[in-house]
Protein backbone atom coordinates (compact mmCIF):
# COMPACT_ATOMS: atom_id res chain seq x y z
CA UNK A 1 0.00 0.00 0.00
CA UNK A 2 1.42 3.54 -1.01
CA UNK A 3 2.28 6.35 1.81
CA UNK A 4 -0.75 7.78 2.62
CA UNK A 5 -1.97 10.90 3.78
CA UNK A 6 -3.76 11.00 7.15
CA UNK A 7 -6.31 13.47 7.08
CA UNK A 8 -7.45 12.19 3.82
CA UNK A 9 -7.68 8.67 4.75
CA UNK A 10 -9.35 8.90 8.21
CA UNK A 11 -11.89 11.62 6.69
CA UNK A 12 -12.51 9.98 3.61
CA UNK A 13 -14.24 11.01 1.79
CA UNK A 14 -13.00 15.10 2.22
CA UNK A 15 -14.88 17.45 0.41
CA UNK A 16 -13.44 18.20 -2.94
CA UNK A 17 -10.72 21.21 -2.80
CA UNK A 18 -12.37 24.13 -4.35
CA UNK A 19 -8.90 26.10 -5.74
CA UNK A 20 -6.24 24.59 -8.01
CA UNK A 21 -3.48 22.32 -6.42
CA UNK A 22 0.22 22.14 -7.38
CA UNK A 23 -0.13 18.31 -6.90
CA UNK A 24 -2.33 15.57 -6.04
CA UNK A 25 -4.28 15.65 -2.75
CA UNK A 26 -3.30 12.41 -0.52
CA UNK A 27 0.03 12.20 -1.75
CA UNK A 28 2.07 12.81 1.29
CA UNK A 29 4.98 15.04 0.76
CA UNK A 30 5.33 15.86 4.83
CA UNK A 31 5.29 13.98 8.10
CA UNK A 32 3.79 16.32 11.05
CA UNK A 33 6.59 16.84 13.58
CA UNK A 34 3.72 16.71 16.34
CA UNK A 35 1.60 13.73 15.48
CA UNK A 36 3.92 12.13 13.01
CA UNK A 37 1.12 11.61 10.86
CA UNK A 38 1.68 12.01 7.29
CA UNK A 39 0.12 15.03 5.43
CA UNK A 40 -0.52 15.54 1.67
CA UNK A 41 -0.89 19.88 0.13
CA UNK A 42 -4.29 20.13 1.78
CA UNK A 43 -3.86 18.86 4.77
CA UNK A 44 -0.48 20.28 6.15
CA UNK A 45 1.83 23.12 6.94
CA UNK A 46 5.58 23.86 6.93
CA UNK A 47 5.29 26.32 8.94
CA UNK A 48 7.20 30.10 8.21
CA UNK A 49 10.49 30.80 10.44
CA UNK A 50 10.01 27.95 12.50
CA UNK A 51 10.27 25.50 9.13
CA UNK A 52 8.84 22.35 10.65
CA UNK A 53 6.08 20.75 8.85
CA UNK A 54 2.57 19.99 10.58
CA UNK A 55 -0.71 18.68 9.44
CA UNK A 56 -3.48 21.18 9.74
CA UNK A 57 -5.40 19.32 12.72
CA UNK A 58 -2.28 20.50 15.38
CA UNK A 59 -1.33 24.01 12.96
CA UNK A 60 -4.42 24.85 14.02
CA UNK A 61 -3.86 24.47 18.40
CA UNK A 62 -0.06 24.92 17.91
CA UNK A 63 0.57 28.05 15.63
CA UNK A 64 -2.81 29.67 14.68
CA UNK A 65 -4.65 29.44 18.71
CA UNK A 66 -1.04 30.00 20.75
CA UNK A 67 -0.37 33.10 18.77
CA UNK A 68 -3.79 34.47 18.30
CA UNK A 69 -3.33 34.19 22.45
CA UNK A 70 -0.09 36.01 22.35
CA UNK A 71 2.23 32.82 22.04
CA UNK A 72 3.56 30.31 24.82
CA UNK A 73 7.07 31.15 24.22
CA UNK A 74 7.40 27.11 23.66
CA UNK A 75 6.14 24.69 20.73
CA UNK A 76 3.66 23.54 23.85
CA UNK A 77 3.07 20.49 22.34
CA UNK A 78 -0.76 19.14 21.31
CA UNK A 79 -3.17 20.46 24.40
CA UNK A 80 -0.86 23.10 24.24
CA UNK A 81 1.50 24.61 27.37
CA UNK A 82 -0.09 24.71 30.70
CA UNK A 83 1.49 27.95 31.53
CA UNK A 84 -1.12 30.28 29.08
CA UNK A 85 -0.62 33.89 27.57
CA UNK A 86 -0.67 35.05 31.28
CA UNK A 87 2.33 32.86 32.93
CA UNK A 88 5.97 33.88 32.74
CA UNK A 89 6.47 32.32 29.32
CA UNK A 90 9.53 33.86 28.23
CA UNK A 91 11.91 31.48 29.42
CA UNK A 92 14.44 34.23 30.97
CA UNK A 93 16.74 33.99 27.41
CA UNK A 94 15.61 36.67 25.87
CA UNK A 95 14.62 34.77 22.11
CA UNK A 96 11.83 36.30 20.18
CA UNK A 97 9.61 33.29 20.19
CA UNK A 98 6.46 35.09 18.22
CA UNK A 99 6.05 33.17 14.45
CA UNK A 100 5.36 35.71 11.55
CA UNK A 101 1.28 34.74 11.48
CA UNK A 102 0.68 37.91 13.50
CA UNK A 103 -2.13 38.84 11.87
CA UNK A 104 -5.20 37.53 9.14
CA UNK A 105 -3.59 39.39 6.43
CA UNK A 106 0.05 37.59 7.07
CA UNK A 107 -1.59 34.11 7.61
CA UNK A 108 -2.86 34.59 4.03
CA UNK A 109 0.27 35.84 2.52
CA UNK A 110 2.23 32.98 4.27
CA UNK A 111 -0.28 30.10 3.61
CA UNK A 112 -2.35 30.99 0.52
CA UNK A 113 -2.98 27.48 -0.06
CA UNK A 114 -4.74 26.34 3.59
CA UNK A 115 -5.96 30.02 3.45
CA UNK A 116 -8.03 29.18 0.47
CA UNK A 117 -8.90 25.92 1.02
CA UNK A 118 -10.37 27.00 4.57
CA UNK A 119 -11.80 30.46 3.82
CA UNK A 120 -15.11 29.39 4.30
CA UNK A 121 -14.75 28.38 7.29
CA UNK A 122 -12.27 31.09 8.64
CA UNK A 123 -15.45 33.75 7.35
CA UNK A 124 -17.84 32.07 9.59
CA UNK A 125 -15.78 32.52 12.87
CA UNK A 126 -15.09 36.01 11.32
CA UNK A 127 -18.00 37.06 11.14
CA UNK A 128 -19.85 35.59 14.10
CA UNK A 129 -16.82 35.43 16.75
CA UNK A 130 -18.46 37.84 19.50
CA UNK A 131 -21.54 34.97 19.68
CA UNK A 132 -18.64 32.17 20.08
CA UNK A 133 -16.67 33.86 22.81
CA UNK A 134 -20.00 34.63 24.51
CA UNK A 135 -20.86 31.12 24.18
CA UNK A 136 -17.57 30.38 25.69
CA UNK A 137 -18.25 32.43 28.95
CA UNK A 138 -21.57 30.94 29.42
CA UNK A 139 -20.93 27.16 28.86
CA UNK A 140 -17.43 27.78 31.33
CA UNK A 141 -18.97 29.27 34.16
CA UNK A 142 -23.05 29.66 34.08
CA UNK A 143 -24.63 26.19 35.04
CA UNK A 144 -28.04 26.70 33.62
CA UNK A 145 -26.58 27.88 30.72
CA UNK A 146 -24.63 25.18 29.79
CA UNK A 147 -27.67 22.66 30.51
CA UNK A 148 -29.45 24.29 27.53
CA UNK A 149 -26.34 24.26 25.67
CA UNK A 150 -25.95 20.31 26.48
CA UNK A 151 -29.66 19.46 25.56
CA UNK A 152 -29.39 21.27 21.83
CA UNK A 153 -26.21 19.30 21.71
CA UNK A 154 -28.29 16.23 22.44
CA UNK A 155 -26.74 15.06 25.44
CA UNK A 156 -29.52 13.47 27.65
CA UNK A 157 -29.85 13.76 31.06
CA UNK A 158 -29.15 9.86 32.46
CA UNK A 159 -25.77 10.01 30.88
CA UNK A 160 -23.20 6.85 30.92
CA UNK A 161 -19.86 7.00 31.03
CA UNK A 162 -18.63 8.24 27.64
CA UNK A 163 -21.05 10.60 27.53
CA UNK A 164 -19.96 11.92 30.70
CA UNK A 165 -16.14 12.10 29.56
CA UNK A 166 -17.61 14.49 26.62
CA UNK A 167 -19.18 16.90 28.73
CA UNK A 168 -16.53 16.93 31.07
CA UNK A 169 -14.53 17.97 28.20
CA UNK A 170 -16.43 19.79 26.46
CA UNK A 171 -16.15 21.80 29.79
CA UNK A 172 -12.76 21.82 30.48
CA UNK A 173 -12.31 23.47 27.15
CA UNK A 174 -14.50 26.34 27.34
CA UNK A 175 -13.60 26.58 30.93
CA UNK A 176 -9.66 26.58 29.84
CA UNK A 177 -10.35 28.87 26.38
CA UNK A 178 -12.30 31.57 28.61
CA UNK A 179 -9.46 31.61 31.17
CA UNK A 180 -7.20 32.21 28.21
CA UNK A 181 -8.76 34.62 26.36
CA UNK A 182 -9.46 36.44 29.33
CA UNK A 183 -5.23 36.66 30.41
CA UNK A 184 -4.83 37.18 26.83
CA UNK A 185 -7.16 40.34 26.46
CA UNK A 186 -5.83 41.63 30.34
CA UNK A 187 -1.84 41.31 28.77
CA UNK A 188 -3.57 43.22 25.30
CA UNK A 189 -1.83 40.68 23.42
CA UNK A 190 -5.18 39.18 22.25
CA UNK A 191 -5.60 38.82 18.31
CA UNK A 192 -8.92 38.71 17.33
CA UNK A 193 -8.69 37.74 13.61
CA UNK A 194 -6.16 35.30 14.32
CA UNK A 195 -8.17 33.46 16.88
CA UNK A 196 -11.00 33.14 13.96
CA UNK A 197 -8.43 32.04 12.03
CA UNK A 198 -7.32 29.23 14.50
CA UNK A 199 -11.26 28.29 14.74
CA UNK A 200 -11.89 28.19 11.50
CA UNK A 201 -8.42 25.79 10.67
CA UNK A 202 -9.43 23.62 13.11
CA UNK A 203 -13.13 23.47 11.45
CA UNK A 204 -11.35 22.82 8.14
CA UNK A 205 -8.96 20.33 9.65
CA UNK A 206 -11.61 18.12 10.93
CA UNK A 207 -14.13 18.88 7.55
CA UNK A 208 -17.13 19.56 9.61
CA UNK A 209 -18.33 22.67 8.74
CA UNK A 210 -20.14 24.88 11.49
CA UNK A 211 -23.58 23.98 12.46
CA UNK A 212 -23.07 20.37 11.26
CA UNK A 213 -23.23 17.89 13.97
CA UNK A 214 -19.60 16.66 14.81
CA UNK A 215 -19.11 13.23 15.81
CA UNK A 216 -16.81 12.59 19.00
CA UNK A 217 -14.13 10.21 16.73
CA UNK A 218 -13.98 12.99 14.65
CA UNK A 219 -13.64 15.86 17.22
CA UNK A 220 -10.64 13.98 18.63
CA UNK A 221 -9.13 14.42 16.14
CA UNK A 222 -8.02 17.78 17.47
CA UNK A 223 -6.01 17.35 20.39
CA UNK A 224 -6.41 20.26 21.70
CA UNK A 225 -9.43 20.69 24.13
CA UNK A 226 -10.02 24.77 23.62
CA UNK A 227 -10.81 24.10 19.97
CA UNK A 228 -12.63 20.48 20.75
CA UNK A 229 -15.03 23.27 22.97
CA UNK A 230 -15.39 25.60 19.78
CA UNK A 231 -15.75 23.06 16.91
CA UNK A 232 -17.14 19.75 18.81
CA UNK A 233 -20.23 21.69 20.83
CA UNK A 234 -20.62 25.97 20.27
CA UNK A 235 -20.18 25.53 16.44
CA UNK A 236 -23.55 22.97 16.68
CA UNK A 237 -25.00 24.76 19.68
CA UNK A 238 -24.57 28.30 17.71
CA UNK A 239 -25.33 26.59 14.26
CA UNK A 240 -29.18 26.94 13.90
CA UNK A 241 -29.21 30.37 15.45
CA UNK A 242 -26.62 32.11 13.00
CA UNK A 243 -26.35 32.31 9.62
CA UNK A 244 -25.23 29.06 7.53
CA UNK A 245 -21.32 28.85 6.21
CA UNK A 246 -22.93 29.05 2.53
CA UNK A 247 -24.50 32.10 3.15
ZN1 LIG B 1 -4.50 14.96 2.77
ZN1 LIG C 1 -0.19 16.66 13.42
Amino acid sequence: MPATCYRCAAESPLPVPTIDLPSQQGDPFGVCQECSSMACITCGVRVQGDCIFQCVMCFSSIVLLTESLGGDGDDGGPGGGGGGPGGDDDNGDGEATGRPYVSTAAFEALEPVLAALSSDERRHYHEHLDAYLGLVVDYAFDEARREEIDERLGVTAVADAAERARRADLRRGAQRLARDLEAASAAGVLRRDLLADAFGVASYAIAVPPGEEVTWSRLMMLADVRLRFIVGAAASALGSSIAPLSA
